[in-house]
């Protein structure tokens, strides 16, 4: 039997504007776990992609006079190219246009039909266009859409619709029983919502209206609706009704990482499909918050897109990562602001991190020849060895239970901790009485192993600057560390040469 991979998803990005900050938020989450894991010696599956169809990307194409397929062509090297800028090691990039997804939709779209779960109705409602959202009398608010108060248009139309309602009362049962829906606030939210009925989903939409969707199997009038369409890819790219022994080795998904405003559709629609489908349902879909900037979402439409890739020019890919898992809890809006992201940068990454490889680099560099001292042991007994140490051990529990934040905050207790054992030890002052040498050559073989065990630690969150320092000191930049005991030793060997270099977080003042 082949083992089961780790398997975690992003949502698939709608291709009708380019990435901004939410975007790259969502990635570098899943990139952070995704490289956690594979440190922990787990094979790791990761998946993202982009949502490709549906009215708004045909509207998209329509004002660029472009066909569908050339706009989505065009949108989706700007994702492509924002992954790579904030490194993100994904193992598989899928669009809803692929043959194979389509064509994964179609079969199972045959199945639920042969097996009772759809059927074909006269649907009366009202459509929110940029929400590409039907709406019954009931649910509009004051005449208006209510998800974004925009004005709808009554429509009458043939579709085709899926069963949702036939399961409300398992879903309501297996939200309660399982620990599927994170944060707890969110399941809440969805519990509250599966106490009205539900309705039954239009799956389709009338070809007349919107040519820019997979053909349905078996209308030739009809297109399938977009979130039905796309929430497939996460079986789809697994190999559901294509290959059984991948599906086998990689469904059922680990982790599915949403944003809060797409959790209904993830957190109902996609578990109800699953179940009608027999397919065995993800562990855990969790839900993290939006970026605000003054109080409003980040988003195109709002018209405040904050733009990642000249925050990475500026900052550099590392402070961007890590302001945005240390400045909020998964879950929890956060503010953003350039000057947040400066002010982290100046006091966490320059002032803590990159001062504390300064200053042990170059008093290594004048106290001996920057070549790294034995460690005795006098300098085992020192509480910043330990500290650094119990690093794994602290932060593994953290980083299983999907809290980035709490793992940097420890992290950077030790960081804290190696800086006030440089003003306790006074290198400098040891230096100058030749009786002291011990002390001296203690103090820096236990601070070398301070940072070297904070940059393995830091490969999953922040990896250019964690391999700049292990490759400074001629270590490996690949690790895998599968339990506390591979960690809690010296990494070390005395004599090896370590380099200085480039300040790793230049002062904000000398880059500007
Ligand atoms: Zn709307």
């Amino acid at each position: 039997m082949t083992e089961k991979k780790y398997y975690l998803t992003t949502p698939l990005y709608y291709v009708n504007a380019k990435p901004h900050i939410g975007h790259a938020y969502t990635n570098v989450l899943c990139d952070t776990f995704a490289r956690y894991r594979r440190f922990l010696g787990e094979d790791v599956f990761f998946l993202t992609g982009t949502d490709e169809h549906g009215t708004k990307i045909e509207k998209a194409a329509r004002e660029q006079s472009k066909d569908p397929r050339t706009y989505v062509d065009e949108m989706v090297p700007q994702f492509k190219s924002l992954w790579e800028t904030l490194g993100i090691q994904y193992d598989y990039f899928i669009r809803t246009t692929d043959e194979a997804h389509k064509k994964s939709v179609q079969n199972i779209l045959k199945d639920l039909e042969a097996k009772g779960e759809i059927y074909k109705a006269s649907y009366k409602g009202w459509y929110c266009t940029p929400c590409e959202s039907f709406w019954t009398k009931l649910q509009l608010k004051e005449g208006k859409c209510p998800d974004c108060g925009r004005d709808v248009q009554e429509l009458s139309e043939e579709n085709y619709f899926f069963k949702l309602s036939k399961y409300q009362d398992w879903l309501i049962k297996y939200i309660q029983e399982n620990d599927f829906i994170r944060p707890e606030i969110r399941k809440n939210e969805i519990l509250g919502f599966l106490r009205e009925p539900l309705e039954d989903l239009c799956i389709t939409r009338p070809r007349a209206r919107l040519a820019w969707g997979i053909d349905y199997p078996n209308s030739k009038d009809h297109v399938v609706y977009v979130w039905f369409d796309a929430l497939i890819n996460y079986i789809s790219a697994a190999g559901f009704m294509a290959d059984d022994k991948k599906f086998r080795t990689l469904w059922p998904a680990d982790l599915q990482v949403v944003g809060k405003d797409i959790l209904r559709q993830h957190a109902v629609y996609w578990p109800i499909m699953l179940k009608a489908c027999g397919v065995e349902m993800p562990k855990l879909v969790l839900a993290h918050g939006w970026w605000t900037m003054e109080g409003a979402k980040v988003s195109k439409s709002r018209g405040n897109a904050v733009d990642p890739i000249e925050l990475v020019k500026k900052y550099s890919v590392d402070a961007l990562r890590y302001f945005l898992m240390r400045e909020v809890t998964i879950g929890n809006d956060g503010a953003f602001s350039e000057d947040l992201l400066a002010e982290r940068y100046t006091s966490d990454l320059a002032n803590d991190l990159g001062n504390l490889w300064f200053r042990f680099t170059s008093m290594l560099e004048k106290y001996f020849a920057g070549a790294i001292p034995a460690l005795e042991k006098t300098g085992e007994k020192e509480p910043l060895l330990s500290a650094s140490f119990k690093l794994w051990e602290k932060v593994t529990p953290l980083m299983v239970a999907y809290d980035p934040r709490e793992a940097l905050a420890v992290v950077w207790s030790v960081i804290v901790m190696a800086n006030q054992f440089v003003e306790e030890k006074k290198p400098w002052v040891l230096a100058k009485d030749p009786a002291k040498k011990a002390g001296l050559s203690q103090a820096l073989a236990v601070l070398g192993e301070a940072v070297i065990h904070i940059a393995v630690i830091l490969l999953a969150f922040m990896p250019a600057t964690a391999a700049k320092i292990l490759e400074r000191s001629q270590l490996p930049k690949e690790w895998i560390v599968k339990t506390e005991k591979d960690f809690a030793r010296t990494f070390l060997k005395s004599g090896t040469k370590i380099e200085r270099g480039e300040a790793l977080f230049p002062r904000l003042e000398e880059i500007k």
